[in-house]
């Protein structure tokens, strides 16, 4: 693998894929100072693309850790207008907005769990009407990743420093097809496919999905003239863009109501800095009414209690077990990598898009038709070479979805 060509593969994947950037628009990072070279490189496309201006913020973990540990309580319950105005304007603007993930998965274990989550819970509040933009599609947005040190470390733990680091870069450059000549044809041929699959399900129409594998007997139902996504979206001027690179799902939204039984986790969870490890997940009527965690109890129910939508599931994601990322056999520690390479469901927040005309639809509306609201989404994997997945259909015959962790449909 020559690094330097798939680092730049890796940029103009993100620039041409994943942000789809036009001449004339904004663009804003999010990142860390962990790769400074990439981020450039980045800026460098983004510009030649056509970028207007390229905004980039950088964060620092050190910093982030810093806070948590010596921060006075009530600062974890502000979040500074000033920065939800500014990426809300990007977004109203037609701009793009991209985050480069590389934190360290359990930066702030041993920090107070009430830290974070009322941290989120501000976050949330604060940037509501940026995630309009967001949730909905008609901004861009994407995710990406570059690893830290501490990162790499973790998902190497046999190497040190620039090694694991180098490891860490070549695995993303796996999952994200950049070890190949052509990354962008190939997404795009990887979008195509993720597309048959989307129109596979909804010509469907299951009305519930029954879930089974050991530790997980799960019934999800799915609202009425409810629709699958995957692969790329549209924004707004009818861009398409990759909203997370990569991504292996189809997804949907549950019916609100409609979960009943337990699931227990696959993989690991990083949430808000700490690692949640085999947890075990009750639902009765949509509600989760019990949970169990080996580790990181505390940060799972802090997620759970965030409000009360945080009780209830807004996502149930298709990914095969045989897929780029599963197939590494290895664990990333970030929901990004970890959850395309595994079925999933998430807590919290619905997606509008998963019900017909959802796009237009008042938060009421969406509630009436059985979609979820809460200030957050956390995915979290549930998938295994052991999951079976039936779809019942509208008759309450069974038909097989998923096969020993493959589709089987
Ligand atoms: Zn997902």
């Amino acid at each position: 693998m020559n690094f330097d060509q798939c680092l730049d593969r890796y940029a103009e994947l993100t620039v041409k894929v994943a942000l789809n950037v036009q001449p004339g628009e904004t663009v804003w990072i999010n990142t860390s100072l962990s790769q400074p070279e990439f981020v450039r490189l980045v800026v460098k496309k983004a510009y030649e693309a056509g970028a207007k201006t390229v905004h980039v913020e950088w964060t620092d973990d050190e910093v982030t850790r810093l806070r948590y540990k010596l921060a006075p309580q009530e600062s974890f319950g502000e979040y500074p207008q000033w920065r939800a105005d500014a990426v809300t304007e990007v977004a109203a603007g037609g701009g793009a907005y991209l985050l480069i993930e590389s934190r360290d998965p359990d930066l702030l274990a041993g920090t107070d769990p009430a830290r974070g989550a009322s941290f989120q819970r501000a976050a949330g509040a604060a940037l509501a009407k940026w995630r309009e933009y967001t949730y909905t599609d008609r901004a861009t947005w994407s995710i990406i990743a570059a690893p830290s040190v501490a990162w790499a470390e973790k998902v190497f733990p046999e190497l040190k420093g620039d090694e694991a680091v180098r490891a860490l870069w070549e695995a993303i450059f796996r999952a994200t097809r950049c070890d190949q000549p052509d990354p962008v044809g190939a997404w795009k041929t990887h979008n195509e496919t993720l597309q048959k699959r989307v129109d596979q399900l909804n010509a469907k129409q299951f009305k519930k999905l029954h879930y089974s594998a050991p530790g997980t007997k799960l019934t999800v139902a799915l609202p009425e003239k409810h629709v699958w996504s995957g692969g790329n979206s549209a924004n707004a001027k009818g861009n398409a863009f990759n909203a997370n690179v990569p991504t292996e799902e189809v997804f949907v939204s549950p019916h609100r109501e409609g979960t009943e039984g337990y699931v227990s986790s696959t993989k690991p969870l990083s949430y808000s800095g700490n690692l949640i490890e085999n947890f075990t997940i009750t639902f009765e009527k949509g509600r989760i009414v019990d949970f169990k965690a080996e580790k990181g109890y505390d940060t799972l129910k802090e997620l759970i209690e965030m409000d009360e939508g945080s009780h209830y599931l807004g996502e149930a994601a298709l990914v095969p077990h045989d897929s780029p990322i599963s197939n590494s056999n290895l664990i990333f520690l970030n929901t990004l990598f970890d959850e395309n390479a595994s079925n999933h469901l998430a807590i919290g927040r619905a997606f509008s898009s998963a019900i017909e005309g959802g796009e237009n639809m008042s938060q009421e509306e969406l509630a009436q038709h059985g979609l979820n609201n809460s200030l957050t989404h956390v995915d979290f994997m549930i998938g295994s070479a052991e999951m079976d997945i039936d779809g019942e259909l509208a008759d309450g015959t069974l038909e097989p979805v998923f096969r020993a962790g493959n589709w089987a449909l």
